[in-house]
């Protein structure tokens, strides 16, 4: 037998798969088994993609692996693997380690517990017939006791000896590493469903009982999505199918997860990259052999072994951690409704902001109001244009806003676009401004620490005393990020708590459940902080939310800017005013834009219908499909160089109807000089296709040395 292997190698240029001799111990090997190959001089990691009874490549020019590492994988599984690499211009290599076990064949092993058991010899010698030393006297002692148990470590040595003279029986059992979970609000009741759910889960069964299907379920925050996910999961597990449930980030929404496992307790395995290696493996373990038949986790976890595959659901589908920003550099949104396709599972992708892409072309479920009947929280946008400076960031309404919390008690979310202090500072004499050395950005003070930071790459530096080009001490800092604003904002509300959430202060393993811990439990107070505080919990206490510079991510100059700003208002509106009052303050200096003041109305269909007209006028997704190929070099010269020829590469092989700008400068980051060529077009396998063949004959080319090119399909 021949088995076809692609080695896992992170060198692009090479091409397998590669034939290999299967002898005859290796006969339990089969198409996604995990090998150990010679090749060339090295010894590599492979995959077997294939089997097939005879090779090209005369028989002595026929290797054998060295080893089996690790038994076959689902065949779907080696399959999507492979589709990503292809769909998304990366290697065979790459797209198949995302489907591996975690560490495979080269991480931790199983944990093994040793369990004694006491034989008729050892029982005997507890009565006295036998010598026995005192450690070895208590582990009898302790094990008649108990009745035979488990080992504690530190008798590992002892219970050895004991075996060797016939007094106990030892195995060794594989134990699982089971992660600990925090609770965070999980509420463990169940309710009936809501009309509108009824519908929603019925629409599901029906894909689960046909043969699958895509749907988007497009509900208000507190509308009760999560309840028809978990019901969706009990009907797929009631059909003998899994279940995928695929959340944002983990560590962001601790209330989805803890809801899954309140609800399916051991049958629910939870990936992500907070758990050891060792953790990993064995969920992923558990997912493998069928124990855990729902698998919740963040985008990898779309690649989770789950076989029989019922049903995947995406939450929040609009986040943009869904997309990968490292080769492969794969949308689990798309991997996920490939995969639901191959294995005619229904997808489910939820959200109360569905990305335009999905607008336009999912099958839609509404569920148009909050499941304990409260209205929608009223929207006044706040013009933040014709202000007096020193007034400081926040206006007056908000500021009177939050005095009378302090007052009246009940919780508020106040959302700020930046985290520190304040991202921007200058000599107030000769204007000098102070920027990273590695990124053409401006480094951002944080006060806590006392340094200035850069928020791309991590480069600090002491805050400054006076200014190196004219000796002033005379700095200004402008803007206030999430540090000042929580500073501001306990003055108002004093004696309230303040809780800030951003990356800085949720650093920690488990910072950031415990604050949105301490916020769930508070009798009041004020949870402030980056676009974290606008995902994924649910406190139904908050009475007040306000977005402080509203436009700041309309700014960006990206097609994206508009869907971003509408998710973001939109998703923090939604958490006010569960249970009666609630009042949201957005302020803005673009107040008249639609992506505002569409949120302000709660009118997500009439901003995508906008939106979609948009970009249908402008040829950008779902109306057609952008690639981007990006170099990046120390030296200028060399990504512009690599650009061009990749450019002139490209063109001839491209489609007719497209497009192909650049090549244009992007801002240096991490001392890398940037530049990118961006394609637009309507075909998209032509264009991706193009694109493969032109970064594989670049790759090669001399104008490529130091030069580092990624393909990026569907950039966010
Ligand atoms: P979403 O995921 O859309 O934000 P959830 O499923 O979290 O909504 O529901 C919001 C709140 O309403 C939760 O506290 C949930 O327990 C409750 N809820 C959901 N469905 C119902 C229902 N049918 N009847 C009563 N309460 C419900
Ligand atoms: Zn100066
Ligand atoms: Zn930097």
């Amino acid at each position: 037998m021949i088995a076809k292997v692609e080695p896992l190698t992170t060198a692009r240029a090479l091409r397998g798969p590669f034939d290999y001799k299967l002898g005859e111990r290796f006969g339990d090997v089969g198409i996604g088994s995990l090998l150990l190959v010679p090749f060339g001089r090295q010894r590599l990691r492979g995959v077997v993609v294939g089997l097939a009874e005879t090779s090209e490549l005369a028989p002595e020019r026929l290797a054998e692996p060295i080893a089996a590492l690790g038994g076959p994988l689902p065949t779907g599984l080696v399959e999507l693997g492979l589709w990503v690499a292809h769909e998304y211009c990366s290697t065979p290599s790459r797209g198949l380690e995302l489907v591996l076990p975690p560490g495979a064949g080269k991480g931790p092993g199983a944990r093994t517990e040793l369990n004694a058991a006491l034989t008729d010899a050892g029982r005997a010698a507890l009565d006295g017939s036998e010598r026995l030393g005192p450690k070895q006297r208590s582990a009898l002692e302790r094990l008649a006791a108990a009745g035979g148990a488990a080992a504690a470590g530190s008798e590992r040595d002892s219970l050895k000896r004991l075996e060797a003279r016939g007094l106990v029986e030892l195995s060794e059992e594989e134990v699982s590493r089971r992660p600990v979970s925090v609770a965070v609000g999980a509420r463990g009741e169940r309710p009936a469903l809501t009309p509108a759910q009824g519908a929603a889960l019925a629409r599901i069964t029906s894909g689960l009982d046909g043969s699958g299907g895509e749907l988007l379920l497009h509900g208000v925050t507190g509308s009760g999505k999560t309840e028809v996910y978990l019901t969706a999961t009990e009907a797929a597990l009631e059909r003998g199918r899994g279940a995928i449930v695929l959340v944002p980030e983990i560590g962001l929404t601790p209330q989805t997860v803890s809801r899954f496992e309140a609800r399916f307790g051991d049958r629910v395995a939870v990936l992500h990259s907070a758990l050891s290696a060792g953790e990993r493996r064995d969920e992923w373990l558990r997912v493998r052999r069928g124990e855990a038949r729902v698998c919740v986790g963040p985008r990898s976890a779309v690649f989770a072994p789950v076989e029989g595959l019922g049903l995947i659901v995406v939450d929040e589908e609009h986040d943009s951690s869904y997309k990968q920003e490292s080769d492969p550099r794969y949308d689990a949104r798309d991997v996920a409704a490939h995969r639901a396709r191959a294995e005619q599972a229904m997808l489910v992708a939820g959200t109360a902001t569905p990305r335009p892409e999905s607008w336009e072309r999912l099958e839609r479920v509404e569920l148009p109001e909050r499941a304990d009947g409260s209205p929608m929280p009223g929207i006044e946008v706040l013009d933040m244009r014709e202000r007096d400076g020193r007034e400081g960031p926040l206006h007056a309404r908000t500021r009177e806003a939050l005095a009378r919390l302090a007052e009246t008690g009940g919780k508020a979310i106040v959302m700020v676009p930046r985290r520190g202090w304040s991202p921007f500072l200058d000599c107030r004499v000769c204007g000098h401004a102070w920027y990273c050395p590695n990124c053409d950005v401006s480094l951002v003070l944080h006060r806590a620490g006392d340094v200035m930071r850069c928020h791309h790459c991590g480069h600090s530096e002491r805050v400054p005393e006076s200014c190196p080009e004219c000796a002033s001490v005379s700095i200004a800092r402008h803007g206030a990020g999430s540090e000042r604003l929580a500073e501001i904002v306990s003055d108002l509300v004093a004696p309230l708590p303040v809780l800030r959430l951003d990356s800085d202060s949720a650093a920690r393993k488990g910072a950031h459940a415990a604050i949105l811990g301490e916020f769930d439990r508070a009798e009041a107070g004020v949870l402030i902080g980056t676009q974290m505080v606008a995902k994924g919990h649910d406190f139904p206490d908050v009475v007040l939310s306000v977005v402080v510079d509203a436009d700041s991510s309309l700014r960006f100059p990206d097609f994206r800017a508009e869907e971003r700003t509408f998710a973001l208002v939109s998703q923090l509106a939604g958490r006010s005013g569960r249970g009666g009052a609630g009042r949201v303050l957005v302020q803005t200096l673009a107040p008249g834009a639609e992506a505002i003041t569409r949120a302000a109305r709660h009118d997500a269909g009439g901003f995508l219908a906008g939106e979609l007209e948009r970009r249908r006028e402008l040829s950008y997704p779902p109306f057609a499909t952008l690639v981007r190929v990006e170099m990046a070099a120390k030296e200028a010269q060399a990504a512009e160089n690599a650009a061009r020829q990749t450019a002139a590469r490209l063109r001839p092989l491209l489609p007719r109807d497209a497009t192909l700008l650049g090549p244009a400068p992007r801002f240096r980051l991490r001392d890398r000089e940037r530049r990118q060529v961006l394609v637009k077009a309507a075909d998209r396998t032509a264009t991706v296709d193009a694109v493969r063949a032109a970064v594989d004959g670049a790759i090669a080319s001399r104008v490529m040395r130091n030069v580092q090119l990624s393909v990026d399909v569907d950039p966010q």
